[in-house]
């Protein structure tokens, strides 16, 4: 019997489940690679389209977890030595978190979880664990490569255009009762015509670049993997060969880049300037790889025109966190890659995983980031441990 601790986000203040909007969602079988979408063995424990991330939702692990004689123990409580999280780390198996409500594994927490094996990141981004550490006692990271990509990918599609047209200050306007259209339309352009560009060309990146084509944009990249010249064609996409060349262009820049320690806070006052002067930025990737002042500074000074996203470090972010107050911001709890339709995608694979982990069977390369001591599958072309 194994011990598997579930750190989720905690459920919606008017209570569990809630009243949904719609009866059900697309089934999705193949990812635009090929890839299929996750394929446990059985019945889910729960229907597509519930909410599956919050602490009731329990990632429908539940009904598997103990059919098999497993104790599943699901928590919101993440921060602080007294935290349900510390209190069961110690004896935990499997540790389950996600990155929209993350529990950091610290070096110093993998230290005091001496039977921990798997962690097991619930949707996509795995920086919430000291991947170095866990490759030295051997522990395996997976996550679910996928699951999410399509999801983020149309919330950075939203925020560009709510950034450039500017969209919600126009929409408070129209909550407070006003009709003060020269304020809404003096910070409003059209994206048409506008050079976009991506740091950072992996499942999501090129799925954001997919998405902008039609809005008869410019398209950039850059990326260490440069992409095959057939997709480069198709995308009609140009290749930088550095950030810098591609932030020199671009009016509006979309960041998809992984967090590992060589990239966290690249996004600094330095690279800042060498952005075009009234340039958008879009971050969904994480928070820490901005510095979280020189942001705020760019929007107040107008060499940034917009900044948008969902991450934020650190998560929950502070009621005092500057970015939820900067002005030109389009920021959002961390949400994009938790729509219902992403989580029956996670919640699916990470049934997936821990079917293949207590069965003995290998875990899908792609949804490994650290095994045997290193880095893995995705992991070993999106992350470096230093
Ligand atoms: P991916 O592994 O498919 O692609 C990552 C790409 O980044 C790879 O092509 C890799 O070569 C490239 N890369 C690595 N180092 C780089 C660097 N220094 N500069 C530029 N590019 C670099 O991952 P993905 O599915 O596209 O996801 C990307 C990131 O987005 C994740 O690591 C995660 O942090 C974030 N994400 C956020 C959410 C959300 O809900 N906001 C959901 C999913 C993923």
């Amino acid at each position: 019997m194994a011990k598997i601790l579930c750190v989720l986000y905690p459920d919606p203040v008017t209570g569990y489940p809630p009243k949904y909007a719609r009866k059900s969602i697309p089934e999705i079988q193949v990812y635009p690679n090929g890839q299929t979408t996750p394929t446990p063995v059985g019945e889910f424990g729960f229907t597509p389209g519930e909410l599956l991330g919050c602490v009731s939702g329990g990632l429908g692990l539940r009904t598997y977890l103990e059919a098999n004689g497993h104790e599943l123990i699901v928590t919101s409580d993440k921060e602080g030595a007294d935290s349900v999280f510390d209190r069961h780390l110690p004896d935990a198996d499997v540790v389950i978190s996600q990155p929209f409500w993350p529990a950091y594994l610290t070096a110093e927490r993998i230290a005091k979880a001496e039977k921990l094996k798997l962690a097991l990141t619930a949707g996509i981004g795995s920086d919430h664990v000291d991947l170095k550490a866990a490759a030295e006692r051997g522990i395996t990271v997976a996550e679910v490569t996928f699951s999410n990509s399509i999801s983020v990918s149309e919330h950075v599609v939203l925020t560009a255009l709510a950034l450039v047209r500017n969209f919600a200050p126009s929409h408070t306007i129209a909550t407070l009762g006003g009709w003060n259209i020269a304020d809404c339309v003096s910070r409003s352009y059209d994206i048409e015509g506008m050079e976009f560009g991506t740091l950072g060309a992996g499942r999501i990146g090129v799925a954001v670049l997919k998405r902008m084509k039609p809005f008869d944009v410019k398209l950039h990249y850059y990326d260490p993997h440069r992409l095959s010249g057939d997709v480069e064609k198709e995308l009609n996409v140009k290749y930088h060969s550095s950030p810098e060349s591609l932030v020199n262009v671009c009016d509006v820049v979309n960041v998809q880049t992984p967090l590992y320690p060589s990239t966290q806070g690249f996004i600094n006052e330095e690279f800042l300037s060498k952005f075009k002067r009234g340039a958008y930025l879009i971050n969904t990737a994480r928070g820490a790889l901005c510095d979280r002042d020189a942001i705020a500074r760019a929007l107040e000074s107008g060499q940034l025109a917009g900044y948008g996203g969902d991450v934020w470090f650190p998560q929950p972010a502070p009621v005092d966190h500057p970015w939820r107050t900067m002005p030109n911001n389009a920021m959002v709890p961390h949400i994009s890659g938790t729509s219902l339709s992403g989580q029956a995608r996670y919640a699916a694979g990470t049934l997936e995983i821990l079917q293949c982990f207590f069965e003995g069977k290998s875990i899908r390369k792609e949804y490994l980031i650290v095994d045997g001591g290193n880095l893995a599958g995705t992991g070993a072309s999106s992350y470096k441990l230093d």
